[in-house]
């Protein structure tokens, strides 16, 4: 065992459903509304009603022209639908129309960097990349004894992308899901949310001796977090290896992969495209994609997440590692952009985010306070109107009431005391109550000074600026001298 683990390397193609972000289905105009009552969302189209006909979101077609443009496809300027035909409760029509023969978009490539090591890169081909149509949701009853089926499902748009079989470990396939996510949640294509079944994986798996031929595969559908992923493909890994070691041949087939267990089974023998009848669909038209289109697409395409933390380090002056934070999530980005285009200066909008706001945030809720309000708060303290402590302090109220801070730090008298002369005066009488700190920093004692900044900002309640009383110190104890 342990040496076919060394002498062997797992290999790992991948195919992904994206569930795509447009507001209607693909073929009929119902809402693709997440957590709707069941049944609440379909029609004669989606569930396949005799006499019904499908017609074809146009946005679908753009969000895999667009998918196919931040994959660095090919895209086909004639492509159809066609038609896979199976039974499963889940499906009313008993087929589902998808893309076999002349899939959108073909022949990408995505350059991938692992986390570990920034300088290792490797290139994930894109096999093809098509669209269809998911299916409704069963629901099992915990006894056992009953299944329900939720409709809203069927119809909603997703893209299905097949990569070559070109990842050879479970650090590759989470740093290739992490890329694709943020090409597919910038480009505005889908929100990618494992958790909520926005994006799920299927992990086809084998193991062989490098430089000989692909090992026979196995397929794990449907796994929902990169947690099962990974476990997935170890459990997997060892398992092939054990079926090895034994003298036996890997089976070619689908298998469940349990996340409470970490252990797979053997569902069915792989099924191929022959088993499923697959023929073009008869009910739509041919797909003409002009280069005209195409030019459209990408003329509208948002900026990727590289694009905007190359902008906020070479426009704006935030440190790398911020400007990654701050993309992490695409609604934290566009929060800070729009923090920044009311007046904030980025840097510390960027800054007060990662540290403040990102704290107090629930994800999945809107922002606690507006940008709006943010940048004001953020342009009292850059103009030195307030200190870092009341800017703090005043942000945590801006919470749980509505404040405007301009105003708030007027009417709470919470402004800086910037009057030269009082400033002065207060640091020369702390100068004079202090004659053991004087002596101190006269004999060279460097703290002695903080001390006295310390006095001088009890002095003035807290509304002083620390490095501009200690200028003034250091000015007064020169003159005193
Ligand atoms: P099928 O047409 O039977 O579904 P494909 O050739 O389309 O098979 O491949 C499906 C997926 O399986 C792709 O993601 C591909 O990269 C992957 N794959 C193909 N062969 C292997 C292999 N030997 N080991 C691991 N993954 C594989
Ligand atoms: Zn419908
Ligand atoms: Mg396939």
């Amino acid at each position: 065992m342990t040496e076919l683990r060394e002498t062997y390397e797992t290999v790992i193609g991948l195919e992904v459903h994206a569930e795509l972000r447009t507001e209607t289905k693909i073929f009929c105009g119902c809402s693709t509304r997440f957590g709707a009552a069941p049944n609440t969302l379909c029609c004669p189209v989606c569930t396949g009603q005799p006499g019904s006909l499908p017609r074809l979101n146009r946005r679908v077609v753009e969000h895999a022209i667009a998918a196919g443009l931040v994959l660095d496809c090919r895209i086909r300027r004639e492509t159809r639908m066609d038609r896979k035909n199976y039974f499963y409760p889940d499906l009313p029509k008993s087929y589902q129309i998808s893309q076999l023969y002349a899939p959108i978009c073909y022949d990408g490539a995505v350059r991938v960097r692992t986390p570990q090591e920034a300088a290792e890169k490797f290139t994930v081909r894109i096999h093809e990349l098509h669209m269809e149509e998911d299916a409704g949701k069963l629901i099992h009853s915990e006894d056992g004894k009953h299944s329900l089926v939720d409709y809203n499902r069927c119809g909603v748009p997703l893209l299905e992308i097949v990569t070559e079989p070109d990842l050879r470990s479970a650090e590759q396939v989470v740093a290739f899901l992490k890329e694709l996510r943020d090409r597919l949640l910038y480009a505005g294509i889908s929100d990618c949310r494992m958790q909520e079944g926005s994006m799920r994986v299927d992990v086809n798996l084998s193991v062989h001796k490098p430089g000989t031929p692909l090992g026979t595969r196995t397929e794990m559908k449907n796994l929902s977090s990169f947690r099962s992923v990974r476990q997935a493909i170890a459990a997997e890994t060892k398992r092939q290896l054990a079926v090895l070691a034994a003298g036996g041949a890997v089976r070619q087939e689908t298998r469940r992969f349990d996340e409470a267990t970490g252990e797979s089974v053997g569902m069915r023998s792989k099924e191929n495209a022959e088993d499923y009848r697959y023929f073009p669909e008869p009910d739509l038209p041919l797909i003409r994609i002009s280069p005209e289109w195409i030019a459209q697409v990408k003329a509208s395409l948002p900026k990727s997440r590289r694009e905007r933390q190359a902008y906020y380090a070479s426009a704006w002056g935030l440190p790398a590692y911020d400007a990654e934070l701050l993309t992490e999530d695409a609604d934290v980005a566009d929060f800070f952009e729009r923090t920044a285009a009311a007046g904030a200066p980025p840097k510390e909008a960027g800054k007060f985010i990662l540290t403040e706001l990102l704290r107090v945030r629930k994800e999945g809720e809107p922002f606690p306070v507006t940008p709006e309000a943010l940048a004001e708060l953020l342009r009292l303290l850059a103009d030195g109107r307030i200190n870092r402590t009341t800017a703090k302090e005043i942000f945590t109220r801006m919470l749980s009431e509505p404040i405007a801070p301009a105003e708030y730090v007027k009417a709470q008298g919470l402004s800086l005391v910037s009057d030269e002369t009082a400033l002065r005066e207060t640091a020369e009488r702390i100068l004079r109550e202090n004659p053991e700190a004087v002596q101190d920093y006269r004999n060279g004692k460097q703290k002695a000074i903080g001390y006295l900044v310390g006095q001088t900002m009890k002095a003035l309640r807290g509304r002083g600026q620390a490095e501009r009383i200690r200028g003034l110190l250091e000015e007064a104890l020169g003159r005193l001298e």
